[in-house]
């Protein structure tokens, strides 16, 4: 939860701060490891490789699951899918579950979470399948408001917690542990209740509930979530899947976990970008933003808001900027569809303005612009800068300052 605002505060500020992601494999085999309760997998990235260590599960189904950072698989869709399956396959027969890691294996799944381009899926788990009779929520969290940990619980799990959170906020129970003491067992049994497990489940779920905390303590975690944690027809709690982030400053003391292979997913347009030392940010609105510099890449993005628009992205070009540099800024904003409007905001202290405009109207004769662009400069070689611009004859807009410029390009999406 909340994790995309944490991102582009951190890439924002480039404090070196990693908070270690694992796949939901590597984070059952932790919960395993503590104790709680999973089902049998195995993980493979090819066919050849899941029947040499196919297990076989009884009478159970075999569920077939894509293994990427993102959530939402279940929901999720292959690009070039030819099957229609999403990155969640259950089935009781094994040929059909073979038959979805070759489809799942090699392609990119787009979910909810990803960005249209999808996550490349280059490992599968096979899991027993179990008979969910109903699926809940279990978080544990630092929560900086209580400043410690909290268990967040749903009686409503297996789907979008946000969702939940927003429609129906009282079906969501939020509890704080003290560190010291640690989860009491009646802390315990008030969550399972609220959690609706009932009669001998009551005490099952608790002690699930316990261990997970227990766990989220003895690793460092930032976060555990369990979504769903489910309650079998045959009376049993599962941990079906499982999201778990570290803090990076706790490394030194979990060689294990911080060991664990990983795998970074990064969005293309951020390994593009970072080619030209050009710091990327993806965001979900249809505004792009070409700054320099990370306060005013806040500030941009506060404004922006403000005047009711959302950024589609951020490219932070930093001080040494060269005019190619800008170019291909400029390239990597725009590629993007779903952008409807670009906005330019530099504060030219150590950057040259005239360097920004150059770049930009080198890039816009170049690739042309299908959409309104906003610039705002302001600093070193400012006047230049604008005869540049002025010259060039394109279609900009300019602006004098920041809330201007971001009014300017609020108001361009409904002038079109
Ligand atoms: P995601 O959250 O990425 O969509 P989940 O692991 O939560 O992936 O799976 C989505 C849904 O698929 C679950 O809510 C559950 O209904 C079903 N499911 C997942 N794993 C199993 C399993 N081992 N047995 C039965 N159903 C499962
Ligand atoms: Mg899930």
């Amino acid at each position: 939860m909340f994790r995309a605002a944490g991102n582009i505060r951190n890439s924002l500020t480039k404090i070196q701060r990693r908070f270690l992601n694992l796949q939901e494999f590597q984070s059952k085999e932790i919960l395993e490891k503590h104790g709680c309760s999973v089902q049998k997998f195995v993980v493979a990235s090819n066919r050849k490789e899941a029947e040499e260590k196919w297990i076989s599960f009884g009478n159970h189904e075999y569920v077939v699951k894509a293994q990427i950072l993102a959530g939402g698989r279940g929901k999720g869709k292959f690009v070039n899918g030819t099957k229609g399956i999403g990155g969640v396959y259950i089935t009781k027969e094994k040929n059909a579950a073979l038959e979805a890691i070759d489809e799942m294996i090699g392609k990119r799944l787009v979910t909810k979470q990803t960005t249209e381009e999808g996550v490349r899926v280059d490992k599968v788990m096979i899991a027993e399948g179990v008979d969910i009779k109903r699926e809940t929520y279990l978080a544990v969290l630092m929560d900086r408001e209580s400043n410690g940990p909290v268990v967040v619980a749903s009686p409503d799990g297996g789907m979008d917690i946000e969702a939940v959170a927003e429609k129906t906020p009282d079906r969501i129970f939020k509890t704080p542990i003290d560190i010291q003491m640690g989860m009491t067992d009646s802390q315990a049994l008030k969550i399972a209740k609220e959690l609706q497990f009932e009669g001998n489940l009551l005490g099952a779920a608790a002690t699930e509930i316990k261990r997970l905390y227990d766990l989220f303590i003895a690793v460092d975690a930032t976060q555990v979530e369990i979504n769903p944690l489910v309650e079998t027809a045959d009376g049993r709690v599962f941990c079906v899947d499982a999201k778990m982030n570290f803090d990076d400053s706790a490394s030194y003391r979990q060689k294990e976990i911080f060991a664990y292979e990983t795998f970074e997913e990064h969005d293309p347009r951020e390994v593009d970008a970072h080619q030209f030392n050009l710091n990327y940010i993806g965001m979900d609105g249809n505004i792009a933003c070409l700054v320099n510099g990370a306060g005013l890449a806040m500030a941009t993005m506060d404004l922006i808001k403000l005047h009711g628009g959302e950024p589609a992205n951020f490219l932070d070009v930093g001080g040494a900027v060269t005019e190619d540099a800008v170019f291909n800024a400029v390239r990597i904003i725009t590629s993007d569809p779903r952008v409807k409007c670009v906005l330019i905001n530099i504060f030219g202290g150590i950057v040259n303005c005239a360097t920004i405009a150059n770049g930009v109207v080198n890039a816009v004769n170049k690739i042309g612009l299908k959409v309104p662009m906003v610039v705002r400069l302001e600093g070193t070689n400012v006047d230049a800068a604008k005869q540049i611009m002025k010259k060039s004859g394109l279609k900009i807009l300019t602006a004098n300052n920041l809330d201007e410029a971001a009014a300017k390009a609020v108001s361009s999406l409904s002038n079109k």
